[in-house]
Protein backbone atom coordinates (compact mmCIF):
# COMPACT_ATOMS: atom_id res chain seq x y z
CA UNK A 1 0.00 0.00 0.00
CA UNK A 2 2.52 2.32 1.24
CA UNK A 3 4.74 2.09 -2.39
CA UNK A 4 1.52 2.60 -3.96
CA UNK A 5 0.41 5.60 -2.54
CA UNK A 6 3.52 7.22 -2.27
CA UNK A 7 3.43 7.33 -6.16
CA UNK A 8 0.04 9.55 -5.68
CA UNK A 9 0.94 11.87 -3.01
CA UNK A 10 0.25 15.26 -4.83
CA UNK A 11 -3.29 13.98 -5.14
CA UNK A 12 -4.59 16.55 -2.60
CA UNK A 13 -3.98 19.20 -4.26
CA UNK A 14 -6.07 18.15 -7.20
CA UNK A 15 -8.91 16.27 -5.66
CA UNK A 16 -9.74 17.97 -2.40
CA UNK A 17 -13.14 19.38 -2.43
CA UNK A 18 -12.07 21.70 0.32
CA UNK A 19 -8.28 22.84 0.76
CA UNK A 20 -6.58 24.99 2.93
CA UNK A 21 -3.45 26.68 1.54
CA UNK A 22 -0.62 28.04 4.06
CA UNK A 23 2.08 30.42 2.84
CA UNK A 24 4.85 31.22 5.47
CA UNK A 25 6.79 34.46 5.44
CA UNK A 26 9.99 33.60 3.63
CA UNK A 27 8.00 32.96 0.51
CA UNK A 28 5.95 35.95 0.38
CA UNK A 29 8.94 38.38 2.06
CA UNK A 30 11.97 39.05 0.00
CA UNK A 31 15.22 39.57 2.90
CA UNK A 32 15.21 43.21 1.30
CA UNK A 33 11.38 43.51 3.07
CA UNK A 34 9.29 43.77 -0.54
CA UNK A 35 6.77 41.20 -1.30
CA UNK A 36 7.55 38.35 -3.75
CA UNK A 37 4.80 39.10 -6.31
CA UNK A 38 5.90 37.17 -8.83
CA UNK A 39 6.01 33.86 -6.65
CA UNK A 40 2.29 35.24 -4.75
CA UNK A 41 1.08 35.83 -8.48
CA UNK A 42 1.90 31.96 -9.67
CA UNK A 43 0.36 30.43 -6.66
CA UNK A 44 -3.04 32.62 -6.85
CA UNK A 45 -3.21 31.93 -10.83
CA UNK A 46 -2.93 28.05 -9.24
CA UNK A 47 -5.50 28.82 -6.46
CA UNK A 48 -7.68 30.43 -8.90
CA UNK A 49 -7.78 27.33 -11.28
CA UNK A 50 -8.15 25.07 -8.57
CA UNK A 51 -11.48 27.06 -7.75
CA UNK A 52 -12.47 27.19 -11.38
CA UNK A 53 -11.78 23.14 -11.18
CA UNK A 54 -14.73 23.42 -8.11
CA UNK A 55 -12.55 23.14 -5.48
CA UNK A 56 -13.05 25.41 -2.36
CA UNK A 57 -9.75 27.23 -1.24
CA UNK A 58 -8.92 29.06 2.27
CA UNK A 59 -5.25 30.63 2.60
CA UNK A 60 -3.58 30.97 5.80
CA UNK A 61 -1.05 33.73 5.10
CA UNK A 62 2.15 35.20 6.84
CA UNK A 63 3.89 37.38 6.44
CA UNK A 64 2.72 40.60 8.17
CA UNK A 65 5.50 40.82 10.76
CA UNK A 66 8.12 40.63 8.25
CA UNK A 67 6.79 43.15 5.63
CA UNK A 68 5.73 45.59 8.51
CA UNK A 69 9.44 45.10 10.41
CA UNK A 70 11.16 46.89 6.93
CA UNK A 71 8.39 49.23 7.17
CA UNK A 72 8.91 51.16 10.43
CA UNK A 73 12.81 50.11 9.98
CA UNK A 74 12.68 47.52 13.19
CA UNK A 75 15.58 45.16 13.92
CA UNK A 76 15.50 41.57 14.19
CA UNK A 77 12.58 41.54 11.55
CA UNK A 78 10.13 42.89 14.29
CA UNK A 79 10.95 40.02 16.62
CA UNK A 80 12.89 42.04 19.33
CA UNK A 81 10.46 42.24 21.62
CA UNK A 82 6.66 41.33 21.93
CA UNK A 83 5.63 45.27 21.42
CA UNK A 84 7.67 45.61 18.04
CA UNK A 85 6.10 42.63 16.77
CA UNK A 86 2.44 43.71 17.35
CA UNK A 87 3.35 47.36 16.26
CA UNK A 88 4.78 45.66 12.67
CA UNK A 89 1.76 42.99 12.03
CA UNK A 90 -0.43 46.40 12.34
CA UNK A 91 1.54 48.15 9.44
CA UNK A 92 2.35 44.46 7.45
CA UNK A 93 -1.14 43.57 7.67
CA UNK A 94 -2.85 45.89 5.56
CA UNK A 95 -0.12 45.41 3.04
CA UNK A 96 -0.53 41.92 3.18
CA UNK A 97 -3.96 42.07 2.42
CA UNK A 98 -3.58 44.52 -0.26
CA UNK A 99 -1.71 42.46 -2.01
CA UNK A 100 -3.86 39.04 -2.06
CA UNK A 101 -6.49 41.90 -2.67
CA UNK A 102 -5.34 42.80 -5.77
CA UNK A 103 -3.77 39.44 -6.95
CA UNK A 104 -7.15 37.36 -6.26
CA UNK A 105 -8.88 40.32 -7.57
CA UNK A 106 -6.93 39.95 -11.10
CA UNK A 107 -8.88 36.79 -11.15
CA UNK A 108 -12.08 37.61 -10.55
CA UNK A 109 -11.76 36.35 -6.94
CA UNK A 110 -12.93 38.41 -3.62
CA UNK A 111 -10.18 38.20 -1.12
CA UNK A 112 -11.87 37.71 2.29
CA UNK A 113 -9.88 39.16 5.36
CA UNK A 114 -9.84 37.12 8.91
CA UNK A 115 -7.57 37.76 11.55
CA UNK A 116 -7.91 35.82 14.76
CA UNK A 117 -6.68 34.87 17.97
CA UNK A 118 -6.23 31.93 19.39
CA UNK A 119 -8.80 32.38 22.29
CA UNK A 120 -11.19 32.70 19.02
CA UNK A 121 -10.57 29.42 18.56
CA UNK A 122 -10.04 27.68 21.98
CA UNK A 123 -13.40 29.02 23.03
CA UNK A 124 -16.22 27.01 21.80
CA UNK A 125 -18.72 29.16 20.75
CA UNK A 126 -16.11 32.17 19.24
CA UNK A 127 -14.85 28.82 17.46
CA UNK A 128 -18.46 27.92 15.98
CA UNK A 129 -18.43 31.57 14.72
CA UNK A 130 -15.62 32.03 12.76
CA UNK A 131 -16.64 28.21 11.20
CA UNK A 132 -19.62 29.85 10.03
CA UNK A 133 -17.93 32.82 8.53
CA UNK A 134 -15.34 30.64 7.03
CA UNK A 135 -18.27 27.93 5.64
CA UNK A 136 -20.39 31.68 4.35
CA UNK A 137 -17.33 32.53 2.84
CA UNK A 138 -16.11 30.00 0.88
CA UNK A 139 -19.37 28.80 0.14
CA UNK A 140 -19.53 32.45 -1.54
CA UNK A 141 -16.71 32.10 -3.63
CA UNK A 142 -14.64 34.41 -2.00
CA UNK A 143 -10.72 33.49 -0.92
CA UNK A 144 -10.84 34.11 3.16
CA UNK A 145 -6.94 34.79 3.30
CA UNK A 146 -6.54 34.28 7.68
CA UNK A 147 -4.04 35.53 9.48
CA UNK A 148 -3.32 35.59 13.73
CA UNK A 149 -4.12 38.90 14.82
CA UNK A 150 -0.58 39.50 16.31
CA UNK A 151 -1.38 43.64 16.80
CA UNK A 152 -3.37 42.29 20.00
CA UNK A 153 -2.06 38.85 20.63
CA UNK A 154 -0.08 38.81 23.69
CA UNK A 155 2.67 35.92 24.38
CA UNK A 156 0.52 33.88 26.34
CA UNK A 157 -2.57 34.25 24.06
CA UNK A 158 -0.73 33.87 20.66
CA UNK A 159 -0.45 30.59 18.27
CA UNK A 160 2.80 31.94 17.37
CA UNK A 161 3.12 30.25 14.09
CA UNK A 162 0.65 30.03 11.11
CA UNK A 163 1.35 26.39 11.00
CA UNK A 164 -1.04 24.85 13.43
CA UNK A 165 -3.33 28.04 13.20
CA UNK A 166 -3.52 26.39 9.55
CA UNK A 167 -4.34 23.44 11.20
CA UNK A 168 -6.99 24.89 13.03
CA UNK A 169 -8.33 26.65 10.44
CA UNK A 170 -8.84 23.39 8.21
CA UNK A 171 -10.70 21.89 11.42
CA UNK A 172 -12.81 24.73 11.44
CA UNK A 173 -13.55 24.90 7.95
CA UNK A 174 -14.28 20.90 7.96
CA UNK A 175 -11.09 21.05 4.80
CA UNK A 176 -10.04 17.57 2.91
CA UNK A 177 -6.46 19.33 3.02
CA UNK A 178 -4.05 21.33 4.83
CA UNK A 179 -0.88 22.44 2.31
CA UNK A 180 1.83 24.02 4.01
CA UNK A 181 3.98 25.81 1.70
CA UNK A 182 7.88 25.79 3.40
CA UNK A 183 11.04 26.82 2.58
CA UNK A 184 11.53 23.02 3.40
CA UNK A 185 10.06 20.38 1.22
CA UNK A 186 8.94 18.12 3.46
CA UNK A 187 10.03 15.83 6.99
CA UNK A 188 13.60 14.13 7.07
CA UNK A 189 14.55 11.26 8.67
CA UNK A 190 17.16 13.32 10.24
CA UNK A 191 18.34 17.28 9.93
CA UNK A 192 19.57 17.16 6.33
CA UNK A 193 21.98 20.06 6.63
CA UNK A 194 24.17 17.64 8.89
CA UNK A 195 23.27 14.45 7.80
CA UNK A 196 24.36 13.36 4.61
CA UNK A 197 22.21 9.84 5.31
CA UNK A 198 18.97 11.93 6.18
CA UNK A 199 16.18 11.09 3.50
CA UNK A 200 12.79 12.50 3.10
CA UNK A 201 9.42 10.83 4.23
CA UNK A 202 7.40 11.04 1.30
CA UNK A 203 4.23 9.71 3.08
CA UNK A 204 3.24 9.24 7.09
CA UNK A 205 0.38 6.70 7.05
CA UNK A 206 0.31 6.80 10.78
CA UNK A 207 2.04 10.21 12.98
CA UNK A 208 3.46 8.01 16.02
CA UNK A 209 6.21 8.86 18.77
CA UNK A 210 8.72 7.37 15.92
CA UNK A 211 7.50 9.88 13.35
CA UNK A 212 7.81 12.76 16.07
CA UNK A 213 11.39 11.95 17.21
CA UNK A 214 12.80 12.99 13.89
CA UNK A 215 11.48 16.14 14.53
CA UNK A 216 12.46 16.24 17.81
CA UNK A 217 16.19 15.58 17.03
CA UNK A 218 16.66 18.23 14.29
CA UNK A 219 15.29 21.05 17.03
CA UNK A 220 17.75 19.37 19.43
CA UNK A 221 21.08 19.50 16.73
CA UNK A 222 19.98 23.22 16.68
CA UNK A 223 18.03 24.30 13.38
CA UNK A 224 15.49 26.59 13.40
CA UNK A 225 13.31 27.08 16.04
CA UNK A 226 11.52 24.04 16.06
CA UNK A 227 9.65 24.61 12.90
CA UNK A 228 9.08 21.40 11.95
CA UNK A 229 7.87 20.36 15.52
CA UNK A 230 5.29 23.25 14.87
CA UNK A 231 4.32 21.44 11.44
CA UNK A 232 4.05 17.99 13.20
CA UNK A 233 1.86 19.63 15.70
CA UNK A 234 -0.46 20.97 13.02
CA UNK A 235 -0.20 17.37 10.68
CA UNK A 236 -1.92 15.74 14.72
CA UNK A 237 -4.76 18.31 14.75
CA UNK A 238 -5.31 17.96 10.99
CA UNK A 239 -5.45 14.36 10.37
CA UNK A 240 -6.82 13.45 13.59
CA UNK A 241 -9.64 15.91 12.43
CA UNK A 242 -9.82 14.14 8.95
CA UNK A 243 -7.86 15.96 7.35
CA UNK A 244 -4.63 15.19 5.07
CA UNK A 245 -2.01 17.74 5.59
CA UNK A 246 0.73 18.06 3.18
CA UNK A 247 4.07 19.72 3.59
CA UNK A 248 5.99 20.94 0.48
CA UNK A 249 8.45 23.15 -1.56
CA UNK A 250 7.00 26.69 -1.90
CA UNK A 251 10.53 27.26 -3.28
CA UNK A 252 9.28 27.55 -7.21
CA UNK A 253 6.65 28.85 -9.27
CA UNK A 254 3.75 26.90 -9.08
CA UNK A 255 4.10 24.96 -6.16
CA UNK A 256 0.95 23.13 -6.31
CA UNK A 257 1.83 22.32 -9.70
CA UNK A 258 5.04 21.33 -9.40
CA UNK A 259 4.12 19.07 -6.34
CA UNK A 260 1.49 17.10 -8.22
CA UNK A 261 4.03 16.56 -11.10
CA UNK A 262 7.19 15.42 -8.56
CA UNK A 263 4.90 14.37 -5.53
CA UNK A 264 8.09 15.30 -3.90
CA UNK A 265 7.05 16.35 -0.41
CA UNK A 266 5.73 14.52 2.74
CA UNK A 267 1.76 13.60 3.13
CA UNK A 268 0.44 12.55 6.53
CA UNK A 269 -3.00 10.95 5.34
CA UNK A 270 -5.84 11.75 7.40
CA UNK A 271 -7.02 9.22 9.87
CA UNK A 272 -10.75 8.69 10.60
CA UNK A 273 -13.24 11.29 11.35
CA UNK A 274 -14.25 11.70 14.81
CA UNK A 275 -17.02 14.09 14.76
CA UNK A 276 -16.76 17.86 15.00
CA UNK A 277 -17.00 18.12 18.97
CA UNK A 278 -14.21 15.38 19.52
CA UNK A 279 -12.17 17.23 16.73
CA UNK A 280 -12.21 20.71 18.53
CA UNK A 281 -11.39 19.71 21.97
CA UNK A 282 -8.70 17.60 20.49
CA UNK A 283 -7.19 20.59 18.98
CA UNK A 284 -6.91 22.93 21.82
CA UNK A 285 -4.02 23.93 22.10
CA UNK A 286 -4.66 25.78 26.18
CA UNK A 287 -6.24 23.44 29.14
CA UNK A 288 -7.28 24.55 32.67
CA UNK A 289 -5.72 21.49 34.48
CA UNK A 290 -4.48 17.94 34.43
CA UNK A 291 -5.19 14.83 36.21
CA UNK A 292 -2.77 12.07 36.54
CA UNK A 293 -4.15 8.29 36.28
CA UNK A 294 -2.98 4.97 37.41
CA UNK A 295 -2.62 2.24 34.98
CA UNK A 296 -6.37 0.44 35.56
CA UNK A 297 -8.02 3.72 34.49
CA UNK A 298 -5.22 4.21 31.54
CA UNK A 299 -6.50 1.22 30.04
CA UNK A 300 -10.46 2.01 30.77
CA UNK A 301 -9.82 5.08 29.06
CA UNK A 302 -8.22 3.49 26.07
CA UNK A 303 -11.51 0.74 26.06
CA UNK A 304 -13.73 3.91 25.24
CA UNK A 305 -15.10 4.19 29.29
CA UNK A 306 -15.82 7.03 31.34
CA UNK A 307 -12.95 8.29 33.95
CA UNK A 308 -14.07 7.61 37.70
CA UNK A 309 -13.02 9.17 40.90
CA UNK A 310 -11.31 5.88 41.77
CA UNK A 311 -8.33 5.79 38.85
CA UNK A 312 -7.25 9.08 39.31
CA UNK A 313 -3.80 9.80 41.55
CA UNK A 314 -3.23 13.46 40.99
CA UNK A 315 -4.92 16.99 40.32
CA UNK A 316 -3.46 20.24 39.48
CA UNK A 317 -4.72 23.79 38.18
CA UNK A 318 -7.77 25.67 39.08
CA UNK A 319 -10.82 24.54 36.46
CA UNK A 320 -14.23 24.90 36.81
CA UNK A 321 -17.03 22.01 35.78
CA UNK A 322 -16.90 22.64 31.91
CA UNK A 323 -13.48 23.35 31.50
CA UNK A 324 -11.19 21.38 29.30
CA UNK A 325 -8.37 18.89 31.03
CA UNK A 326 -5.69 17.09 30.18
CA UNK A 327 -5.75 13.44 31.22
CA UNK A 328 -2.14 12.04 31.47
CA UNK A 329 -0.85 8.06 32.62
CA UNK A 330 1.66 7.71 35.27
CA UNK A 331 4.71 8.21 33.57
CA UNK A 332 3.20 12.08 32.20
CA UNK A 333 2.01 11.39 28.92
CA UNK A 334 -1.09 13.30 28.12
CA UNK A 335 -3.41 10.05 26.74
CA UNK A 336 -6.48 11.99 26.82
CA UNK A 337 -8.35 15.16 26.66
CA UNK A 338 -11.92 16.27 28.11
CA UNK A 339 -14.52 18.50 29.55
CA UNK A 340 -14.31 18.05 33.53
CA UNK A 341 -17.45 17.08 35.01
CA UNK A 342 -16.52 18.64 38.60
CA UNK A 343 -14.82 21.47 39.75
CA UNK A 344 -11.19 21.54 40.78
CA UNK A 345 -12.27 21.88 44.71
CA UNK A 346 -14.84 19.36 44.54
CA UNK A 347 -12.35 16.97 42.29
CA UNK A 348 -9.71 17.47 44.78
CA UNK A 349 -11.90 15.47 47.43
CA UNK A 350 -12.51 12.80 45.33
CA UNK A 351 -10.07 11.33 43.61
CA UNK A 352 -8.97 8.18 44.54
CA UNK A 353 -12.35 7.53 45.89
CA UNK A 354 -14.38 4.72 45.37
CA UNK A 355 -17.84 6.19 43.50
CA UNK A 356 -19.99 4.55 46.81
CA UNK A 357 -18.01 7.00 49.15
CA UNK A 358 -18.23 10.22 47.02
CA UNK A 359 -21.69 10.86 47.86
CA UNK A 360 -21.01 11.22 51.27
CA UNK A 361 -17.75 13.21 50.64
CA UNK A 362 -19.46 15.72 49.03
CA UNK A 363 -23.27 15.64 50.18
CA UNK A 364 -24.37 14.14 47.16
CA UNK A 365 -22.49 12.84 44.13
CA UNK A 366 -24.83 14.11 40.42
CA UNK A 367 -22.07 12.56 38.35
CA UNK A 368 -20.53 9.13 38.44
CA UNK A 369 -17.43 9.98 36.23
CA UNK A 370 -14.59 12.89 36.47
CA UNK A 371 -14.86 12.97 32.72
CA UNK A 372 -17.23 11.00 30.87
CA UNK A 373 -16.31 9.38 27.54
CA UNK A 374 -19.00 11.28 26.02
CA UNK A 375 -17.10 14.65 26.30
CA UNK A 376 -13.49 13.21 26.12
CA UNK A 377 -11.19 12.55 23.13
CA UNK A 378 -8.45 10.37 23.33
CA UNK A 379 -4.94 11.19 22.32
N1 LIG B 1 1.43 35.62 11.97
C1 LIG B 1 2.80 35.91 11.65
C2 LIG B 1 2.89 36.97 10.58
O1 LIG B 1 1.99 37.20 9.85
C3 LIG B 1 3.54 34.69 11.13
C4 LIG B 1 3.59 33.50 12.05
C5 LIG B 1 4.54 32.41 11.49
O2 LIG B 1 5.71 32.72 11.22
O3 LIG B 1 4.10 31.27 11.32
O4 LIG B 1 3.90 37.61 10.41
Amino acid sequence: MVADLSTLTGFPASSSKRLIVKVGSALLVAPDGSVRRDWLASLVAELATRRDAGQQIAVVSSGAIALGARRLGLAKGGRATLEDAQAAAAVGQIALSQVWADLLGDHGIAAAQMLVTLGDLEDRRRYLNAAATLDRLIGLGAIPVVNENDSVATEEIRFGDNDRLAARIGQAARADAVVLLSDIDGLYTANPHSDPDAMLVPLVEMLDAKTIAMADARSASGMGSGGMVSKLQAAQIATGAGAHLAIISGRVDSPLTAWMESKRGTLFLASSKRGARKDWLAGRLTVKGHLVVDAGAAHALRQGRSLLPAGITATSGAYARGDVIDIADADGHVIARGLAQYDSSDAEKIIGKRSEDVAALLGGAPRAAIVHRDHMVLL
